[in-house]
């Protein structure tokens, strides 16, 4: 595996959660799994070991000299690309919010550094690359390694999780990459005449996935595409759909030791005790433990459907509901929701920043859970949010669509704050039948999206690339 995160060492978002489990699964299914990642600031040098030392790799002509540490997690052996130049930065990608102006030397390095892994201290038959990131590993592969038989027979993987990010910049940052000038145009990296690492990778990989069935199919339309959409058409009897697992070791309120109270199908009684305690966390007037509580864990970016939930203040002033909010990223976002919590007191919680204990709090607290997402390649709070009995409210798109159903969550599809209101209307309604809300959050915690099945399809895909099958 090649990536820029993976738990639970580095995490930013999803990505690191599907490389860490779906690693540790794998390995399960008996096969040899390494993760190759940067040794970021936020990982304890002392945490590693020396694995390979002095490594020297060649952007074209441009040597970069880095070290690989290791440590091992679940079985799991976790390569470090150790370049302090690079990677010991506070930020995975940028600093507050501000892009690194090198990302495609950095993880161009990552790449070139993988590639050396494979070369030197773990052969392997796969080489399993995630997102832009490490989408440069099949294009210098067949730029450097054609002909070195300890390649001939490795193959490539791509998974797209998210195709918004494509690592793509002026042409300027081309030449960065010590490529041949063959490799800039439409039918490789060139997008439009900026560089574009993601397209290159996915015109170069052996095989394509990306993280749901539904996703797979909108990003070879105009709308889901990202302007990529002809690259996906060309590439798709070479593409699939496969959707994530979730971890329930981390993820399962019967077990969960971040939440108050532990509960189950069969004896739900902890879950009102997470309510009680989430609403004195965030201040909140637990008065009638009826009264809905919706909950929100989000990057603040505009793909998780923002914008239509800015529009929701009338809602907000004439229902008897509160919110729970957590996230941080996106500025507006932030100012929206704290301005919220100064004009509805008594019914809004916001918490900005990251919190892994508190996300697991809200899921377990919280009556219903908001995703209302503009695009979600696979997403994962909505299927924690299954496992912990708070009733999804969804807008069809991508991994939404193919988790939630209507007997176990709300769905719409229409992009707007009206559809949104309608629908959060209807969970409200229902939500005042006690028997049949309690029937849909016991159908919803029953739901088993456990990483085996997910796995199992990873490794049929490897052995069919390995002429196995
Ligand atoms: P994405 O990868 O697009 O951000 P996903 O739903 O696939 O969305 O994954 C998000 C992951 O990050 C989940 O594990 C979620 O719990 C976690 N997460 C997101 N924001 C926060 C936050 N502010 N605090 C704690 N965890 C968060």
């Amino acid at each position: 595996m090649v990536a820029s995160e993976a738990t639970p060492f580095a995490k930013s978002g999803g990505l690191a959660d599907v490389v860490g489990a779906l690693s540790a699964e794998l390995l399960k299914l008996g096969h040899e799994v390494a993760i190759v990642m940067p040794r970021y600031r936020r990982i304890a040098w002392e945490q590693t070991e020396s694995a390979f030392d002095n490594m020297v790799v060649y952007a074209g002509s441009t040597p970069y000299r880095v070290d690989i540490r290791k440590a091992v997690h679940n079985g799991v052996t976790y390569f470090f690309v150790e370049a302090p130049y690079f990677f010991d930065r506070n930020g995975l990608y940028d600093d507050g919010g501000r892009e690194y102006g090198d990302n495609h030397r950095r993880f161009a390095v990552l790449s070139l550094a993988a590639l050396g892994v494979a070369q030197t201290v773990f052969p392997c038959d796969i080489l399993h690359c995630h997102d832009w990131q490490a989408a440069m590993v099949p294009i210098y592969k067949a730029d450097q390694q054609h002909g070195n038989p300890v390649f001939d027979r490795v193959r490539t993987m791509l998974t797209i999780h998210n195709l918004g990010y494509q690592g793509r910049y002026g042409k300027e940052c081309f030449w960065d990459l010590g490529l041949n000038g063959g490799w800039f145009s439409p039918d490789k990296l060139e997008f439009h005449g900026d560089l574009d690492v993601l397209k290159g990778g996915l015109t170069m990989a052996d095989w394509l996935t990306t993280v749901s069935p539904t996703y797979a199919r909108e990003i070879q339309t105009a709308e889901g595409g990202f302007g990529l959409d002809p690259v996906l058409r060309l590439r798709s009897d070479t593409l699939t759909g496969i959707l994530n697992g979730v971890d329930y070791e981390e993820w399962d309120p019967s077990t969960d030791k971040l939440i108050p109270a532990n509960y189950s199908p069969s004896d739900l009684a902890g879950k009102r005790v997470c309510k009680q305690q989430l609403l004195g966390e965030f201040g909140l007037p637990a008065d009638n433990p009826d009264r809905p509580l919706i909950g929100i864990v989000s990057r603040f970016a505009s793909q998780k459907g923002f914008d239509l939930i800015a529009g929701l203040a009338p809602f907000l002033e004439e229902s008897d509901v509160q919110l729970v909010v957590l996230g941080s990223g996106e500025w507006r976002y932030e100012q929206l929701f704290n301005a919220w919590q100064r004009q509805f007191p008594e019914k809004v919680g916001v918490w900005i920043g990251y919190n892994n204990a508190l996300s697991h709090k809200i899921e377990a607290g919280c009556d219903l859970f908001l995703m209302p997402s503009l695009y979600e390649p696979c997403g994962l709070n909505q299927i924690y949010s299954l496992k912990y009995g708070t009733v999804p409210v969804v807008r069809a798109t991508g991994g939404l669509d193919d988790t939630i159903q209507d007997d176990t969550g709300f769905k719409f599809s229409w992009y707007s704050t009206g559809a949104l209101y309608d629908c959060l209307r209807a969970a409200l309604g229902a939500c005042r039948n006690r028997d049949a809300w309690k029937a849909r959050m016991i159908r919803g915690m029953k739901k088993d999206f456990s990483w085996a099945v997910s796995a199992g399809e990873y490794s049929r895909l490897y052995e069919m690339l390995l002429g196995r099958d």
